[in-house]
């Protein structure tokens, strides 16, 4: 397992090449749709943080990514970006059902990045719902979680449905995204995780992002990335 470097080139690619987005400093020069541009732009979001310029060149090639950077570094929009590309070039669409899967350690860091997701992404058409414990009936939920194209979720809700809804059905899963993938494992969830893991497709494009390294989140990327791109940005604050 290669230590990730002090400071990553910003969108050096493993040839030693760069990305022909390395040198951008703002979103809008990052080839997006339009209707993420517009949303970033709705939203005041201009220039990009370090490890936003380090991951989005990869990220949007479909690379999968070990992204660390400390708390308040940007990462939400490290991975919602790329989730709303793929889907928008798989052309997903109301019928294709669940495309992605978010997993935060906490309802409230699930219900901060679901804003975010709801903002950014407002002018797609992608449906997405909140699948957290204690909120809502979990039953009633049961009857909608298909209909989903992105679950903003914790994995204890997610496994609740993997076990108990019928039909659930994540087989076309594109993007699975593990945020805060330390904290996650610092509640509890790793069998969670794992378990949940075990049952989604291989051929998907997997976006980790944790604050710290630790040992358990280099097993956790052993087991869920494929040929990473390795990103540790340290700002200097
Ligand atoms: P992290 O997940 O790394 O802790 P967040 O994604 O929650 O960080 O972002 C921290 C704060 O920075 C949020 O208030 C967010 O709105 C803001 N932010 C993120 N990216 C940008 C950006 N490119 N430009 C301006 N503000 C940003
Ligand atoms: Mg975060």
């Amino acid at each position: 397992f290669p230590p990730l470097p002090e400071k990553a080139p910003v969108g050096q690619l493993r040839d030693g090449s760069f990305s022909p987005y390395a040198g951008c400093l703002k979103f809008s020069q990052l080839p997006l749709s339009k209707k993420t541009k517009d949303g970033l732009a709705k939203a005041n979001y201009k220039d990009m943080t370090d490890i936003q310029r380090a991951s989005l060149p990869h990220a949007l090639c479909g690379r999968d990514i070990l992204g660390a950077a400390k708390t308040g570094s940007g990462k939400t929009l490290a991975f919602i970006i790329p989730v709303l590309e793929k889907l928008y070039r798989a052309r997903w669409g109301p019928q294709d059902g669940v495309g992605c899967i978010i997993m935060s350690p906490t309802r409230e860091l699930a219900g901060q990045l679901f804003e975010v997701l709801k903002s950014v992404g407002k002018y797609h058409g992608f449906s997405a719902g909140l699948l957290i414990g204690g909120r809502k009936d979990v039953d009633t939920e049961k009857e909608h979680v298909n209909d989903l194209n992105i679950l903003v979720c914790t994995p204890g809700r997610l496994l609740q449905h993997m076990d108990e809804t019928p039909n659930f059905n994540c087989s076309e899963l594109q993007v699975l995204v593990l945020d805060e993938a330390d904290r996650i494992l610092d509640v509890g969830f790793k069998r969670d995780l794992n378990a949940i893991i075990s049952q989604l497709p291989k051929q998907r494009q997997t976006l980790l992002f944790s604050a710290t390294q630790t040992k358990s989140v280099q097993d956790l990327a052993r087991l869920s990335l494929k040929d990473p791109e390795y990103l540790g940005v340290h700002e200097e604050s």
